[in-house]
């Protein structure tokens, strides 16, 4: 069986040359992802057009996501090397963003001394470093190092959420925002969202004519208000980075498991994020608990796992693809379809708010999912303008092959992102009947499907309107 968790990839100095993001892709990156919190935009400029470029000349769908970096706060730069701060040392933080030390961090925050308070837990890098803060004296606070580690680089520092007076986006997110939707970016990661409106004050136009919005979810704002921000989403990210440092640890896997499952009900494709294969960075094989995690991602429902350091800065970012696409792609064949098929029936729900239309989708799209599934059909064809179409059927986990065939590049590339899709293009005609006939000539002239084939075909029977999806055929490959 093919893989059909997808794999997300973060583009930084270890994988931004072509041939290193060309074996990336070889090896199954499906989506590569662009942090802006690093470097000029000019480089992040340069890195989104050579990764399509590439992606171009393997004749690849590869998806891009910018991730905007919001309220993020950085530490000044510490020296070359890096320093190892020894539990219960003290510290000073101060506001600037110059050099760091280890006894003098300095933090890229403004408001760092009147909306940070005694007793809250700093957490540094993905939580490597943690202090409590005690007092303060002068233009510094004063911290105790409660876990010691290493640190370096320009980290970022995790100051709880519900302190903060930054909101997502930023000024300099919706600049960002404006480059890469001009640039025709697929997908804009937002991180730090604590609600529904957050997401709305984006304003982008709906997929696939904007890009399709990734609420990270990684605030106990967001965690409360989860259904909102997914249903104003494209898709949900759990970013176990910074949630790790903002709810308590033992709480991580369990809302893991909760934000995908409230995900795959409203059939938003779900990314698990952060340190899936962390000691990839340094090593040539994981852990175990690290293979673990990745394959009990999948048995979660995730559509999606990402890399971050693995691969931005990692000694070996070819091979931590490769070693995650095997790790997923033995999860998808232990994967329990049956079990998903009743599961998805009793957690399935469809917004309040939907119009009628998204209500007849749902139940097509899952009669689809279940026809397939008791006929012989040996895939299912999916005929989308936007992929919202392809988005509800994966929902179901469907075991046979799933087809995302669109006349849109932009639409293919985010579907990139949904579970257990290939997205093919093809070339509309003049009635329902001619395109979806033209969809199966070229699902067979690549060699996805074969004559003779039963397959299960999903599609509108208006030609002009991306909205209607409203039949469902069971057709032999010509
Ligand atoms: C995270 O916090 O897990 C995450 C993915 O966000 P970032 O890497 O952008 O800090």
């Amino acid at each position: 069986m093919a893989r059909r968790t997808k794999i997300i990839a973060t583009i930084g100095p270890a994988s931004e040359d072509a041939s290193t993001l060309r074996a990336m892709m070889r090896a199954g990156m499906d989506v590569a992802r662009i942090g802006l919190a690093h470097g000029s935009l000019d480089d992040q400029v340069e890195k989104y057009r050579r990764v399509r470029s590439v992606a171009k000349e393997l004749n690849q769908h590869i998806g891009i996501l910018v991730d905007l970096p919001g309220p993020k706060i950085r530490c000044g730069r510490f020296p070359e090397g890096g320093v190892d701060l020894a539990e219960d040392q003290v510290i000073k933080l101060g506001i600037g963003e110059t050099v760091s030390s280890k006894e003098v961090i300095s933090v890229g925050y403004e408001s760092l001394l009147g909306d940070v308070q005694v007793g809250d837990n700093l957490a540094f890098g993905d939580g490597n470093v943690v202090v409590v803060v005690e007092g303060r004296s002068g233009d510094f606070l004063e911290a105790r190092v409660v876990h010691g580690g290493h640190l370096e680089g320009n980290p970022g520092i995790h100051i709880p959420s519900d302190r903060l007076r930054l909101t997502t986006p930023t000024d300099h997110d919706l600049k960002l925002l404006d480059v890469f939707v001009e640039l025709d970016a697929d997908m804009v990661a937002v991180s730090f969202v604590r609600s529904a409106h957050d997401i709305r004050r984006l304003g982008v136009e709906p997929t696939p004519r904007g890009p399709l919005i990734v609420a990270k979810i990684e605030t106990k704002a967001a965690v409360e208000n989860l259904e909102g921000i997914i249903e104003a989403s494209g898709a949900v990210m759990v970013a176990r980075g910074d949630l790790g440092s903002e709810t308590e640890i033992e709480e991580l896997p369990h809302l893991q498991k909760h934000i995908i499952q409230e995900c795959v009900a409203l059939g938003r494709p779900a990314i698990t994020a952060t340190q899936m294969l962390e000691s990839m960075v340094t090593a040539p094989m994981p852990t175990r608990a690290e293979a673990s995690d990745i394959a009990n991602a999948v048995f979660d429902g995730t559509s999606a796992v990402m890399l971050s350091g693995e691969t931005a800065i990692g000694r070996d970012p070819e091979n931590a693809v490769a070693t995650m696409a095997r790790i997923t792609e033995r999860a998808d064949e232990k994967f329990d379809y049956e079990a998903w098929a009743e599961h998805i029936q009793g957690i399935r729900r469809r917004s309040k708010n939907d119009a009628a239309y998204l209500r007849v989708t749902d139940a097509l799209t899952m009669a689809a999912a279940r026809t397939a599934s008791e006929t012989d059909a040996k895939a299912i064809i999916c005929l989308s303008r936007s992929g919202n179409t392809v988005r509800s059927v994966a929902r179901f986990r469907p075991k046979v092959p799933l087809f995302g065939m669109t006349f849109d590049d932009q639409t293919a590339n985010q579907l990139t992102l949904s579970w257990g899709t290939r997205p093919i293009i093809f070339e509309e005609r003049d009635t329902p009947a001619a395109t979806a006939a033209e969809a199966l000539s070229t699902a067979a002239r690549v060699g996805a499907v074969r004559s003779g084939d039963t397959v299960v075909v999903v599609s509108g029977s208006r030609a002009t309107d991306s909205r209607a999806t409203d039949t469902l055929n069971v057709l032999q490959v010509p």
